[in-house]
């Protein structure tokens, strides 16, 4: 397995007192495996993203990755944030190499990898333009060519395709998709959009209300190995979709 956490809880605390966020998470990620985690707004997903980072620390549960104990920020773990965070004043080449930079890392192998990637991704020919020249959808590409540079083995999504309006979204949570699938990577998705979560996994943790805790996980057999856009068409696609709007614990 490659994320393993035991009796994670993690209380935050505010002026205004303690916020409980996480009640106690017990979850296990292959290698391999493309994760969603849905639940209500403010339950806890992105905390719980942020500890499998290493960027908080659990009050009490173990956190490993890798099949080590995770203590801080891991270069087998890549964050790719809800915006894509792409410099304006950089090229397009300056962002995606700019966490080899501030790794240290900035090698001709590296940017080599870089580069191939660029080209395999369809960028190679904006690689000196300005990420303001380029369309969403490419920006997020690039978010993510950003991320892989580094070479971590698992990626973190934070609701990386909600800033996208609709039509781009599919395509491009598709397409991410499938350079994930390409370059053989864990992901974890934290989204609040259950079609997106039931197009994109093999597994959805449905976490409850805060402080979450993990109120059902389901196993998308049904759909694995169908590429995102043409799950939408399968029956199983509707059926997961009603089952976690049902548990979900959303009150207007
Ligand atoms: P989600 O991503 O599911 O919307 P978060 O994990 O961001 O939720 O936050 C969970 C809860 O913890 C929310 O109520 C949020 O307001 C609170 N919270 C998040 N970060 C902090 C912090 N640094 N200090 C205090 N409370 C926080
Ligand atoms: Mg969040």
């Amino acid at each position: 397995m490659i994320v393993e956490l035991a009796g994670v809880k993690l209380t935050y605390q505010s002026p205004d007192g303690e916020v409980p966020a996480l009640a106690g998470i017990d979850l296990v990620i292959d290698a391999g495996e493309f994760i969603s985690v849905v639940g209500p707004s403010g339950c806890g997903k992105s905390t719980l993203l942020n500890i499998i980072a290493g960027l908080e620390t659990p009050d009490s549960g173990t956190v490993s990755v890798g099949g080590r104990p995770l203590h801080g920020p891991s270069r087998t773990v890549g964050y790719m944030p809800q915006k894509d965070g792409l410099f304006p004043w950089r090229s397009i080449w300056g962002n995606v190499t700019l966490g080899l930079e501030i790794a240290g890392e900035n090698t001709p192998e590296r940017q080599e990898t870089v580069r191939q990637l660029l080209s395999r991704y369809g960028l190679a020919d904006f690689a000196s333009k300005s990420p303001a020249e380029l369309s969403g959808g490419m920006r997020q590409r690039c978010a993510l060519i950003r991320t892989l540079a580094c070479g971590p083995e698992l990626l973190l999504l934070d609701e990386a395709f909600s800033a996208l309006d609709y039509q781009t979204r599919l395509a491009v949570s598709a397409d991410i998709y499938s350079i994930i699938r390409r370059e053989k990577k864990t992901a974890i998705l934290v989204t609040h959009d259950i079609s997106e979560a039931v197009s994109l996994s093999d597994r959805i943790v449905l976490l409850t209300r805060r402080p979450a805790q993990i109120k059902k996980i389901y196993s998308l057999e049904e759909l694995r190995g169908i590429p995102p856009l043409e799950r939408r068409d399968h029956p199983a696609f509707r059926a997961f979709f009603n089952a976690i709007w049902k548990e979900l614990d959303v009150h207007v």
